[in-house]
């Protein structure tokens, strides 16, 4: 038979999720449930509970309908996404500050994140922030980017600790000359949204360093402090040193439905001074044949003017969640961050194993949450709870939380 990809074998991590799952599954089947009210609830996964609202649902809808009419029916489309659509997206998320055909229209930010791995070739550090969501490190293993794991992470990434001493901004001293460096703001795991000044830090350095950002705005949906940047093109030159990855998943419950998008500016070039936009752009249309026509009708509907006071309203759900989370802990005198600009509260549990405390709050709150060290070396001692479930649910863990912690 063929030989086993030896990238794939170096994988260390992908073992959280269904580590999770395992020692759940372990958990009922030692103490099944006494009644509804005795079952395990989840502030584990980063994932949407809540329905799509009306507005954008009838964009859906009718791009489905469409296709099934002689005038409506499409077959595929730009690789780059409808023109329309990234018209909408250049204009509504970005205020004009990026143009369309800067606009890349994909199937999720996840994907995109794989796909711009085979962008940057291997001989380029790779630098991350730590903790951070999996698939930068994870995928760049894949594209042999980084080398085997060393302990407490892999050869050749340089991984950046966000600590509570540094208030979950990075000492960016150790970014090598010509890195890409991968940074989430709000960030996933920690809940932490930079401000302007951290972020104009991030792209002066990135600058002198000759590095590229890849920004992975996510959740910039659920900001809702005026002063805090929801763009990395909000910050001068940031052009010249930044992709942004973005995702309809959150703002508009479209995890299952697949829709994203990547900004790739023109201005963006190589040390040889060759385009970096030519390039994506020829790797877009080799390995992606575009989003769902039907998921693109819906995120021209999400982003409609009602469509956006759907989002707001989404979002609003899951950060009453977030806040009825971070006081429950901060009642306890949990040390957190997170919960205010983010669906995720990042609790210290100092001088604790991640697990050992995963395990404690499992048995006495039947509750299950995400071990921070999980998400890398410097998640050790943190518990990730995340606000994505049904509110009633939400008061339920906090409930008891509260009283048996
Ligand atoms: C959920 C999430 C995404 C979104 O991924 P999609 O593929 O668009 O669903 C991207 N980045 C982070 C950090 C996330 O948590």
């Amino acid at each position: 038979m063929i030989a086993r990809n030896p990238r794939i074998a170096h994988l260390e991590a992908g073992y959280l999720f269904p580590e999770i799952a395992r020692r759940r599954r372990a958990f009922e089947a030692a103490h099944p449930a006494a009644g509804p009210e005795d079952r395990v609830l989840s502030l584990g996964i980063g994932n949407t509970t809540e329905p799509i609202l009306p507005l954008t649902g009838a964009g859906l809808t009718e791009g489905a309908r469409c296709l099934a009419t002689p005038e409506g029916y499409t077959g595929y489309g730009d690789e780059q996404g409808l023109p329309v659509l990234r018209e909408k997206i250049a204009e509504v998320w970005y205020h004009g500050a990026v143009q369309a055909d800067e606009v890349f229209v994909s199937d999720g930010a996840k994907c995109d994140i794989g796909r711009l791995q085979l962008l940057f070739g291997q001989e380029v550090p790779v630098t991350v922030q730590d903790p951070s969501y999996p698939v930068y490190v994870d995928g760049s293993v894949l594209a042999g980017a980084a080398g085997a794991w060393a302990g407490a992470g892999y050869q050749g990434i340089t991984y950046l600790p966000c600590t509570a001493e540094n208030g979950f901004f990075p000492d960016l001293t150790p970014l090598p000359q010509g890195a890409v460096l991968y940074f989430c703001s709000p960030n996933n795991p920690t809940g932490a949204a930079c401000t302007r000044p951290q972020l104009q830090r991030l792209v002066d350095t990135a600058l002198r360093r000759q590095a590229l950002i890849v920004f992975d705005a996510a959740y910039a949906a659920f900001i809702r402090d005026p002063q805090l940047p929801r763009s990395i093109y909000e910050i001068t030159d940031a052009a010249s040193c930044a992709i942004e990855v973005n995702s309809f998943s959150k703002p508009a419950g479209f995890t299952g439905v697949r829709l994203g998008w990547t900004v790739v500016p023109r201005a963006l070039k190589y040390r040889d001074g060759k385009s970096i936009h030519t390039d994506w752009l020829r790797i877009v249309t080799t390995i992606f044949n575009g989003a769902s026509n039907i998921a693109q009708a819906g995120g021209l509907a999400a982003l409609s003017e009602g469509g956006l006071g759907e989002i707001r309203a989404l979002t609003d759900y899951y950060l009453r969640n977030a806040s009825l989370i971070l006081q429950t802990l901060k009642g306890l005198g949990i040390p957190c961050v997170g919960g205010d600009n983010s669906p995720y509260v990042w609790a210290r549990f100092a001088g604790r194993d991640s697990w050992e405390v995963f395990g404690e709050i499992l048995e006495k709150c039947r509750v299950v949450t995400t071990p921070g060290a999980g998400f890398g070396p410097a998640g050790q001692g943190f518990i990730r709870f995340s606000a994505f479930g049904h509110q009633k649910d939400i008061e339920e863990a906090c409930r008891r939380l509260g009283e048996r912690l």
